[in-house]
């Protein structure tokens, strides 16, 4: 992750500044954008394929840079994990994402919303405090842990028997693990087993060219192979399906066909502010 990090800033400043120093800089930036409460998340609905109802929803966070404008995570996440920010910035995410979820539940009911999906990265998996973090704030908020999903990638999980520990402990207290990014690793049906997931999200590389008419091509059939083996998979062993970054009806008809009942995409809902995804709620309690 250190690497990834900076290599990124290195093409995030046009590789004005030597690494070290630039890398150094933006974790002190990143600091300073915490403190001033320069973060704030946006939420992509998950919604039933079938019936378009919305049963949960990501958190993804978003930098709103007082010059830059909008940063986007692909931008300062590799570098908040590089300088060990992203402990800190992660338990902002985890506490606002429960906090708003607690929100709406309060407001809308227990069948509003099943589940709220954070992001966590492998160095707040690494954090000794971590579990006790995650009790504190579903203390904190009162959200129970039945309705938190820890989206986690295939790279964050594989690194040893600490995390491991760490992640059967959160499946105790009864909180769900997402496996991101499915399909995408290098040991995605090993892992499978070790690991106490309850969700895995197709990763968007799959459903991109999938769609209804698109067949014929190399790429068409092959993606379409692992999206139908994944979801074959998943059902074997007892796991939930999101399939990720639908852009066309034509993908979401194909996945259905597929077997897949959840998915996540533009074609769907886009990611959007707290206010918008609460009007999102409202409407769809009124139906
Ligand atoms: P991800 O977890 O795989 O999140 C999905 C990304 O795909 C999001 O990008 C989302 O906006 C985008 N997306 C959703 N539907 C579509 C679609 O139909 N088409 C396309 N082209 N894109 C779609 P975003 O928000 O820019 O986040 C990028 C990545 O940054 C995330 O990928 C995740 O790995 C990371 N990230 C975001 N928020 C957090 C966070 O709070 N903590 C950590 N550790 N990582 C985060
Ligand atoms: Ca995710
Ligand atoms: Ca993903
Ligand atoms: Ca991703």
């Amino acid at each position: 992750a250190k690497q990834r990090g900076k290599a990124n800033w290195v093409r995030y400043q046009g590789g004005m500044e030597l690494p070290q120093a630039g890398h150094a800089r933006l974790g002190g930036e990143l600091r300073r954008a915490l403190d001033n409460g320069e973060f704030r998340l946006v939420y992509q609905p998950i919604v039933a394929l079938a019936t378009g109802h919305v049963v949960g929803v990501e958190a993804l966070v978003r930098w709103q840079h007082p010059a830059r404008g909008l940063v986007s995570p692909a931008e300062f996440i590799p570098a908040a994990e590089g300088t060990g920010l992203i402990v800190a910035l992660g338990r902002f995410v985890l506490r606002e994402a429960c906090r708003q979820a607690a929100a709406w539940l309060a407001e809308f009911g227990p069948d509003a919303l099943q589940k709220i999906a954070p992001n966590v990265s492998v160095r707040q998996l690494h954090d000794p405090d971590f579990v006790a973090d995650v009790r504190q704030v579903l203390a904190e908020t009162g959200l129970p842990s039945d309705r938190v999903v820890l989206e986690l990638t295939e790279s964050a999980v594989l690194r040893g028997p600490q995390v491991l520990d760490t992640l059967h402990r959160l499946h105790d207290m009864g909180i769900r693990l997402a496996l991101d990014d499915f399909g995408t690793g290098e040991s995605s049906l090993s892992l499978l087993q070790a690991f106490p997931a309850s969700i895995v999200k197709l990763d968007k590389s799959f459903v991109d060219g999938i769609e209804v008419g698109e067949e014929g091509t190399a790429e068409a059939t092959a993606r379409q192979a692992v999206a139908r083996a994944v979801v074959q998979l998943a059902g074997a062993l007892g796991l939930d399906t999101v399939a990720e970054g639908i852009e066309n009806q034509g993908q979401a008809d194909r996945l259905r066909a597929l077997g897949y009942t959840l998915g996540q995409g533009y074609h769907l809902a886009r990611p959007m502010p707290a206010e918008d995804f609460r009007r999102l709620l409202a409407a769809q309690q009124r139906r």
